[in-house]
């Protein structure tokens, strides 16, 4: 029998705000144990959270980029529960009335464009963590209250590949909204997948499994292509698949059971008691809709259409919002898009990560004067090589390095006429076998010139001269 994998997915993404969900303590990442703390943020009695400000347009504006359907009127609920990294003994959610539902996220495989629906978008706060030593565990509050969104996709995704571009276009998103930085490291970017399988033509869907704890894409992929694989075997056994949550262990490359699914009644929901109902009037939506940015899928189409790139080049210079700036600013001095990209594409992400163009050396400007001196003929693209690694090593202007070290190309006819000369009277031996049929040794020719010339002659002038000279010969 075929079996259809149908997954929905759910992404905690943290809000990058300089506060806390509901009191004023720091998000820093990097303080000491329990130093980011206050009465409010571990749960002491009688204390009252007030919601910030900042958290709730940070979430309109994802909410926004995802088109979704933005309530006036959404209530925060205590979700109950116990856990040690909870010590008010319930987490401050959205439940029947979400922030945001309806939305839609687009998603581009091998140029195919498929839409993932969102169910809703809503806003809770963090819990905090605990730490297992050897003797004692340890309780670590300062996450407690950090803002997040949740982020629900429908049932809509189809294959662990399909959910690799969801993930990934959900956190460009973030990221060009300057709303989460995405690190997946810090967990402030998360996912779980439900994951089921139902036979080929079924309509109702399978049980499901929910996988938590997925730190990275590529493990998001292989916790969906081993539960898939899981559920399939446990079904053809002619057993039945257990609604649970499963953990992803990437040592072994499998999943384990962890707990059996709770259902939503588990929690006892209601509306929080402390909190107002958040109202969110419509004029405000309209001026952060007017802020938000050009998104990495509408600057890739432009990019395509301004500039004449490939699909894949620029899809590539958009992947990071400030790379796709980096690009126009060296195309302002540099006229010609494609030889950016190129060099931009080759040379500067061999040297940087994507995500660390913004802090290297090598400024859009200084680029920009280096291509300028390929252009106009001043430097080879070869010896232009030369100069991006010195500029790297010493962080000096282009034209500067070209001055000092006498790399300016040579165009002189005179000299380039010399160097033909005497490069054909020293090879003399391949001339005449050039001459009698063998043709692709003009490369060869080439090549001589140029290193008798230390790389500086203009390689379109070798070629001119020695095409002459081998017919005058
Ligand atoms: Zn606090």
């Amino acid at each position: 029998m075929n079996y259809e994998p149908v997954m929905g997915l759910e992404v905690h993404a943290q809000l990058k705000t300089q506060s806390k969900i509901f009191c004023g303590c720091s998000t820093k990442f990097d303080a000491k144990e329990n130093e980011l703390t206050c009465p409010v943020c571990t749960g002491m009695p009688g204390c009252l959270p007030v919601l910030n400000k900042r958290a709730v347009e940070f979430a309109i504006k994802m909410a926004l980029a995802t088109h979704c359907n933005i309530n006036e009127k959404s209530i925060f609920a205590r979700k109950n529960y116990f856990y040690p990294d909870l010590p008010k003994g319930y987490q401050i959610s959205q439940y029947d009335k979400p922030l945001a539902q309806k939305g839609v996220v687009e998603i581009s495989i091998d140029g195919q464009v498929k839409k993932i629906r969102l169910h809703r978008i809503h806003m809770e706060e963090d819990a905090g963590k605990n730490i297992h030593g050897t003797i004692s565990s340890y309780v670590n509050l300062n996450r407690a209250g950090i803002p997040l969104i949740e982020i629900v996709s429908e049932p809509d995704v189809r294959s662990s590949q399909e959910a690799g571009a969801y993930l990934r276009e959900l956190r460009s998103m973030l990221r060009y909204l300057e709303v989460c930085d995405g690190n997946m490291e810090e967990g402030s970017f998360r996912c779980d997948v439900n994951v089921s399988v139902r036979p080929v033509g079924q309509k109702e869907f399978g049980t499901r499994c929910e996988v938590k704890n997925i730190n990275s894409f590529r493990f998001v992929e292989k916790a969906i292509e081993y539960e898939i694989q899981r559920q399939i075997e446990v079904l053809e056994s002619g057993a039945k698949v257990i609604q649970e949550t499963r953990l992803w262990d990437s040592d072994q490359n499998k999943t384990f059971s962890m707990r059996s699914k709770e259902e939503a009644h588990d929690y006892r929901y209601f509306p929080e008691p402390d909190l107002l109902p958040l109202m969110i009037e419509q004029h405000w939506v309209e001026e952060i809709k007017r802020t938000l940015p050009e998104l990495a899928s509408e600057k890739k189409l432009r990019f395509m259409k301004m500039y004449q790139l490939s699909e894949y080049d620029a899809s590539q210079l958009v992947q990071e919002k400030f790379l796709a700036q980096y690009f126009e600013s060296v195309v302002e001095l540099c006229k010609e898009p494609k030889l950016v990209s190129n060099w931009i594409l080759s040379e500067l992400l061999r040297e940087f990560g994507p995500e660390q163009v913004a802090s290297c050396p090598m400024t859009p400007q200084h680029l920009g004067e280096l291509l300028v001196l390929i252009t106009n003929g001043t430097i080879s693209g070869k010896i232009a090589k030369h100069v991006f690694g010195k500029m790297l090593e010493t962080g000096q202007a282009p034209q500067a390095i070209v001055e000092k070290e006498g790399l300016v190309q040579v165009s002189d006819h005179v000299q380039i006429e010399a160097l033909v000369i005497e490069v054909l009277k020293e090879q003399k031996a391949f001339v005449d076998k050039y001459l009698a049929g063998q043709t692709k040794l003009f490369g060869f020719f080439v090549g001589e010139v140029m290193k008798k010339s230390h790389g500086k002659a203009n390689p379109a002038m070798v070629n001119e001269f020695l095409k002459k000279k081998l017919k005058g010969v």
